[in-house]
């Protein structure tokens, strides 16, 4: 099989799962103990907290591991709306679900949201950001880069507008992670979220990252477990598997990135030049090395999907199957795409472990079985 979903979820990478492995066995302390076995499984978690803090540029006691990418985002953004009667938040209409839905819900709780607009790329302009903010704004989330068409947002900027007015700013950097290097203070981010399976590690584990004193209240309550501020046991096998993935999406990206890209474009290139109707969605330069979303005139996503399936293809749509009925992805709608535009739109998303050959692959495929499902 030709795996191009990379941004739906990554292979876990063997030396992630081997750094797992006695986690999952024999060394099944529970890492709030104080005997030989507990401790040797809060060493670890304490040791992967300090991989992710290097990561990114923090301090070890500003991560945070949660369940989930899901999670962290929830918790950010209703952490910091918690208690702030009628509080203003701004964010993009290009979100992810995590954070989309997470401010409807604020939204149902008496918070107002700004949902900004995006450019025919998908970006975002920090002058918007500015001109939203009111006496009222309590928290900015924006997007590092888009899972569906790879945008990548100007961070640094929206962070130096936040941070000129004394704002907190979220991002989520799930997409991000495994390719771009993250600096939250580069970003002057004060709140960011990861997750693991993205990275080639596993599902299940994410990290939000919360600088010095941002006023964040708890999601979830209970024990004392991450320093008083996430209850509930410690997925020590995942958070393990967090530490080694992203330490190795570190170490491997200067020679991983290049590479990714080069096989990226030869295969945007291969469609567009090759494929006769064949649109890009999204921007050429200020793009994920390892996304390629675009449209085929007159060809279903779906239908194709299934045919790149038939082929050993695996690759995603650019629409969200909502109860049965296809809904037009809101990212391609933000960037003006009609309904039968992003009803036809294809995500391919490689990874590190994508080969030439299987590039050549798809470019041999992919234009009979468009030009098939244009003449039926
Ligand atoms: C995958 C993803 C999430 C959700 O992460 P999970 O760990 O799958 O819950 C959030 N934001 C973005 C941008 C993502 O790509």
């Amino acid at each position: 099989m030709i795996y191009l979903d990379n941004a739906a979820t990554t292979m876990l990478s063997p030396e992630v799962l081997d750094s797992m492995v006695p986690f999952l066995g024999q060394q099944y302390g529970n890492a709030s103990g104080v005997y030989a076995l507990a401790r040797a499984s809060r060493k670890a978690v304490e040791q992967a907290r300090r991989a992710v803090a290097s990561a990114i540029g923090a301090d070890a006691k500003e991560v945070f591991f949660t369940g989930s990418g899901t999670e962290s985002d929830n918790w950010a953004l209703r952490g910091m709306m918690e208690g702030m009667a009628g509080g203003h938040v701004i964010t993009t209409a290009v979100e992810h679900h995590a954070v989309l839905n997470t401010c409807r819900w604020l939204e149902q709780q008496g918070h107002r949201i700004t949902y900004l607009a995006v450019d025919g790329e998908g970006i975002v302009s920090p002058d918007d950001v500015r001109h939203a903010i009111t006496e009222n704004t309590r928290l900015i989330s924006v997007m590092a880069a888009n899972n569906e068409i790879g945008t990548l947002q100007p961070i640094a900027e929206i962070g130096a507008v936040a941070r000129e007015h004394g704002i907190p700013m979220h991002v989520d950097a799930v997409q991000a992670a495994g390719t771009i290097a993250i600096d939250i203070n580069a970003w002057q981010a004060d709140l960011l979220s990861l997750s693991a399976h993205k990275v080639h590690g596993p599902k299940g584990v994410g990290v939000l990252y919360v600088r010095g004193k941002t006023p964040i209240k708890p999601l979830l309550v209970g024990g004392a477990q991450e320093m008083g501020r996430r209850a509930g046991t410690e997925n020590v096998a995942g958070i393990v598997g967090m530490g080694t993935a992203m330490r190795l999406a570190q170490e491997n990206r200067a020679t991983a990135t290049p590479r990714i890209k080069t096989l990226r474009d030869r295969l945007m290139n291969g469609i567009l030049d090759g494929i006769p109707g064949a649109h890009l969605n999204g921007s050429a330069t200020q793009r994920l090395c390892s996304n390629i979303n675009v449209h085929f005139d007159d060809v279903e996503g779906e239908a194709l999907l299934l045919r790149l399936d038939l082929a050993g293809i695996a690759a995603s749509s650019g629409a969200a199957c909502t109860a049965g009925a296809l809904e037009p992805s809101h990212v391609l709608v933000a960037i003006g795409r009609n309904r039968v535009q992003s009803r036809s739109a294809i995500r391919f998303s490689l990874s590190d472990l994508n080969t030439d050959e299987e590039i050549d692959e798809v470019l041999r495929v992919l234009p009979k079985l468009v030009a098939d499902l244009r003449a039926h």
